[in-house]
C-alpha cells in the first residue's frame, strides 16, 4: 500500500513540474555546486594519499640504500676473513709438512733419533715423542676447522648476495611505483586546479542570480531576464575573417572625403560562413530588422564584462536571429552577416562603447582593439584570424 502510494506521489510530481531540460532553478545550482565542493575536496584526500604513498615508497628506497651498503660492508668483512683464514691455512699446513717432513727424514736418522734420544729421561722422552705426535695432529684439526669455517663464510657470502639482489629487485620495483604515482599525482592535480576553476564559476553564477533576486525553485532564464549576464572576457565577433577597415579616420568609401570610421570592418565571409556572435555574453536591447540606410539591419548588445557595462552593435547584417530582450551568450548565433544598409560589400560593422547605451553616437564608440586583440591592418593588406579565442579583457 505504501508503494502504491509513492508511485502515485511520483507520477503527481512529474505531472506538475514542467519538463523543461534547460530549465534550472538556484536550488540546483546550489546542489551542482556541492556536488562540485565534494569532488574538490576529495579530490585533495587523493592527492595527499597519493602524496604519502610516494613519501612511503621514496622512504623504502632510501632505506635499501642503506641495507645495500650494510650487505656490501659486511661481504668485504667475511672476505677479508677468509683471506686471513687461507693465509693461517697455508702456514699451519707449512707448519705440519715441515713436522711430517722431520718426522719421515729423521726415522733412523740422526736428527730424529737425536731429538728423541737427547731426552734427559724417560718422561723426557716420552714428552717429546707425543709432543711431535701432537703438533701435527693439532695442526691438521686446525686446518680442518678453519676450512669449515671458510665454508661457513662462503655460505654468509652466498646469502648476502642473494638478499642483495632481492633488494635490488624491489628497487626497481619501487623505483617504477615511484613513476606511475609521480605521473598519477600530476594528473590529480591538473583535476584539481579545473574542479577549482569549476568550483569559482559556480560559486560566481550562484551570487549573480541571488543578486538578481531570483528563488531558489524558479528558473533562472526567466527570473534573471532583467539583468545582465556576469562576463569576464571579450571575444572577436566571428570564427574568422579579415580586417578590412580600422577605427578612425578615413576617406569615406561612399562619399570620398575623410570622416571618422566610427568602428571596425570585418569581411571575408567564407572564412566563417557569416555566422556573428557577441563578442561577450549579454542582453539584446535593440533588433532593426528593417534595411534603411547607415546600419542597414544591426544589433545592439548590452554586456556587463569584470563589473563593467559595455554596449556593442553589429551593423550591415543580413538575417538576425535574436529579439529584444534575449539573453544571449558569446556563443550564441545571433545573425548572418551581409551588405545592407550603407555598405559596398558583405562585411561586418562593429561598434563597441563603454557604458549601457545605443553604441551609435561618436562620442560613445571607442576602438574595438581597446578590447578584442584584432590582427595589424595596415590600410592596405587584408589581414586575418581564424579563431576567436584572442582576446585582451
Ligand atoms: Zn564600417
Amino acid at each position: 500500500m505504501k508503494i502504491k502510494k509513492i508511485f502515485i506521489l511520483i507520477i503527481l510530481s512529474m505531472l506538475i513540474i514542467p519538463i523543461n531540460a534547460n530549465a534550472k532553478t538556484l536550488g540546483q545550482l546550489r546542489a551542482e555546486y556541492d556536488a562540485l565542493e565534494k569532488q574538490h575536496s576529495s579530490k585533495n584526500d587523493e592527492i595527499k594519499y597519493t602524496e604519502s604513498e610516494i613519501n612511503a615508497a621514496q622512504t623504502r628506497v632510501n632505506s635499501i640504500y642503506t641495507e645495500l651498503d650494510q650487505a656490501e660492508k659486511e661481504i668485504q668483512s667475511i672476505t677479508n676473513e677468509i683471506s686471513k683464514l687461507n693465509v693461517s691455512i697455508l702456514e699451519k699446513d707449512k707448519q705440519t709438512k715441515e713436522l711430517m717432513k722431520f718426522f719421515q727424514l729423521s726415522k733412523g736418522e740422526s736428527t730424529y733419533l737425536e731429538y728423541i734420544f737427547s731426552a734427559k729421561s724417560i718422561t723426557d722422552f716420552i714428552y717429546r715423542v707425543s709432543v711431535t705426535e701432537q703438533l701435527s695432529k693439532y695442526n691438521d684439526e686446525l686446518i680442518d676447522e678453519m676450512n669449515k669455517m671458510i665454508d661457513k663464510n662462503n655460505k654468509n657470502i652466498d646469502n648476502l648476495h642473494k638478499k642483495e639482489e632481492s633488494l635490488k629487485a624491489l628497487q626497481t620495483e619501487l623505483s617504477e611505483k615511484l613513476v606511475v604515482l609521480g605521473s598519477k599525482k600530476e594528473k590529480l592535480y591538473d583535476e584539481y586546479a579545473s574542479l577549482e576553476e569549476d568550483v569559482k564559476n559556480s560559486k560566481t553564477i550562484i551570487d549573480y542570480y541571488v543578486k538578481a533576486g531570483c528563488s531558489e525553485d524558479q528558473d533562472i532564464s526567466s527570473c534573471a531576464k532583467e539583468q545582465l549576464p556576469p562576463g569576464t572576457k571579450f571575444w572577436r565577433p566571428l570564427s574568422a575573417g579579415c580586417i578590412t577597415s580600422n577605427f578612425g579616420l578615413r576617406i569615406d568609401p561612399m562619399a570620398g572625403v575623410y570622416r571618422t570610421h566610427a568602428g571596425m570592418d570585418i569581411a571575408c565571409r567564407d572564412l566563417s560562413g557569416g555566422k556573428v556572435y557577441p563578442i561577450s555574453d549579454g542582453k539584446v536591447v535593440t533588433v532593426n530588422y528593417v534595411d534603411r540606410g547607415g546600419y542597414g539591419k544591426y544589433i545592439i548588445i548590452h554586456h556587463r564584462v569584470n563589473g563593467q557595462n559595455y554596449s556593442s552593435l553589429y551593423g550591415h547584417l543580413q538575417s538576425i536571429y535574436v529579439s529584444e530582450g534575449d539573453i544571449v551568450t558569446k556563443d550564441t548565433n545571433i545573425a548572418y552577416m551581409g551588405s545592407t544598409g550603407k555598405s559596398t560589400g558583405p562585411h561586418l560593422h562593429l561598434n563597441i562603447c563603454p557604458g549601457l547605451n545605443s553604441c551609435m553616437s561618436t562620442s560613445d564608440v571607442t576602438n574595438p582593439r581597446n578590447y578584442i586583440n584584432f590582427p595589424a591592418f595596415d590600410g592596405i593588406h587584408y589581414s586575418y584570424f581564424y579563431d576567436r579565442t584572442s582576446y585582451y579583457k
